[in-house]
């Protein structure tokens, strides 16, 4: 017998015209969409989703990033129901806890690198990069340092959505409406050989790109800089892995100023790299990480921030009350999905999986698209990849209009069945780690088919 839906069920049009009526979406430009209709998306299994008009589609970018076990885990599902039955929900602020939220505390101080012992929990993860922001410059207050304020971040960097979140990014476009950023977050170049650094060798460009830090403290007083916040890769900002010598000298010059170090793990973090975390990829030390996404695989929303015990054990002993935290700080439901979640991750080996087997197979295919005659660069690590877009191949050269052939090609791979996301002009994926080497060979033939459909169109159009 069929269960009665959950959700009433309607005709594709309907739900298009009540989405249009109702429904803002995030990073939306609502009037266009509503005249061009939402894409409703009803079900997802394994690394497919299903929508309205029945179209099966390969789910190359997990989500957002997040959904690293796949579509459809039963465990997950069982999790949440488990514990909403227990304890559906209660706060940690009154002297309170909870099992869910105490487990999983433990549980990430041990997977995470060893200077990492406490962990506070958000809904997400520019909640998480709020917290950040907040306990960086208590700590700084706390050990009688009230005067470094300053938080460095980079350009196209992608913290999150809220004002403090936004203002850490380094999006132009974000900064452009509501008066951002917010005072005392301050922008350095983002490590982009392909845009910044050609000339150079990528090791040489790596140096150079670090020292902006070095000058960008001198400029503003190394008495006023509290930290320095990075993704170990960016990944809303189109994949920009930094060349080999970046990370060592970022981690040198932090260390040389006293400044304290945050890697945004919140793509990066739970096995995209095919380590744990982007920190143990790159081999650098931080002092805080955020985590959000995969820590659920998306199951869930549920952010956390892990603090080194250099700045926590100044937070504990001499900080008293931090007058900070969330209804949702370790929601108990959320903690019992990312138990499970962490369960499945360790007992099917899938962060291994990445670094051994699945991660370098779709490295070795991925790379082949660059024989394309619309790709300057294919870039990539674990399962994490990059295309660049060029409009004239030998000498990499960029499109005037920056943005369009990457649009094109995304809506031509949508159309396609398969989800690969566009940055301007660099195509993004990350698809979920159980993807199998079938399903890779798929997503590389798509993605090829997509950039000759793009090809044509520009070509008809003009670059
Ligand atoms: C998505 C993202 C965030 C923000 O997380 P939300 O859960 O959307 O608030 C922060 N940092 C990075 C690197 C992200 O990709």
């Amino acid at each position: 017998m069929k269960a009665e839906p959950l959700i009433a069920e309607r005709a594709t049009g309907e739900w298009q015209d009540l989405d249009a009526r109702h429904y803002l979406h995030p990073f939306t430009d609502f009037k266009s969409l509503a005249a061009e209709g939402t894409r409703v998306i009803t079900r997802a299994d394994g690394v497919y989703l299903y929508d309205t008009e029945g179209n099966k589609i390969l789910d190359g970018m997990a989500g957002l990033w997040c959904v690293n076990v796949g579509y459809g885990r039963k465990e997950l599902a069982d999790a949440a129901f488990r514990q909403m039955q227990e304890l559906p929900y209660y706060n940690s602020f009154f002297k309170s806890a909870h099992p869910p939220a105490i487990e999983l505390a433990r549980r990430l101080a041990a997977l995470t690198p060893p200077q990492f012992n406490h962990v506070f929990f958000s809904g997400s993860g520019s909640e998480a990069n709020d917290t950040i922001v907040r306990m960086s410059r208590r700590y700084w207050d706390v050990r009688g340092e009230g005067e470094r304020k300053v938080i460095i971040a980079r350009h196209n960097a992608y913290h999150g959505s809220t004002v403090a979140g936004a203002s850490l990014g380094g999006m132009a476009a974000m900064h452009g409406q509501g008066g951002l950023p917010i005072p005392d977050i301050v922008h350095i170049e983002q490590p982009y050989w392909f845009e910044n650094g050609i000339d150079l060798s990528p090791d040489e460009y790596g140096l150079m790109a670090a020292r902006r830090l070095a000058e960008k403290i001198e400029e503003i007083g190394p008495q006023r800089i509290a930290a320095f916040i990075a993704e170990p890769i960016q990944g809303a900002g189109g994949v920009i892995i930094p060349p080999d010598t970046y990370r060592p000298e970022i981690q040198r010059i932090c260390r040389h100023y006293g400044i304290l170090l945050i890697a945004d793990e919140v793509v990066c973090g739970f096995g995209r790299t095919g380590r744990w975390f982007g920190c143990e990829h790159f081999g650098f030390e931080p002092d805080f990480m955020t985590l959000a996404k995969a820590i659920t695989s998306g199951y869930q929303p549920l952010g956390a921030v892990m603090v080194a015990d250099r700045v926590a054990e100044v937070l504990i002993e001499q900080g008293g009350e931090f007058h900070h935290g969330y209804t949702y700080s370790g929601h108990p439901v959320a903690c019992a999905v990312a138990l499970t979640n962490l369960r499945i991750l360790e007992d099917e080996d899938l962060v291994d999986r990445v670094r051994k087997e699945i991660g370098p197979y779709m490295q070795k295919r991925w790379a082949g698209l660059a024989d394309h005659p619309l790709v300057g660069e294919a870039r990539g690590v674990g399962l994490i990849g990059a295309l660049e877009l060029v409009a004239h191949k030998p000498s990499r050269t960029f499109f005037r209009d920056r943005g369009r052939a990457g649009t094109i090609c995304r809506d031509h791979c949508f159309s396609n069945g398969l989800v690969m996301r566009a940055v301007r002009d660099t195509m993004i994926i990350a698809p979920p780690l159980v993807i199998s080497r079938e399903q890779v060979d798929e997503l590389v033939e798509k993605a090829w088919k997509c950039l000759d459909l793009t090809a044509r169109d520009l070509g008809a159009g003009g670059a």
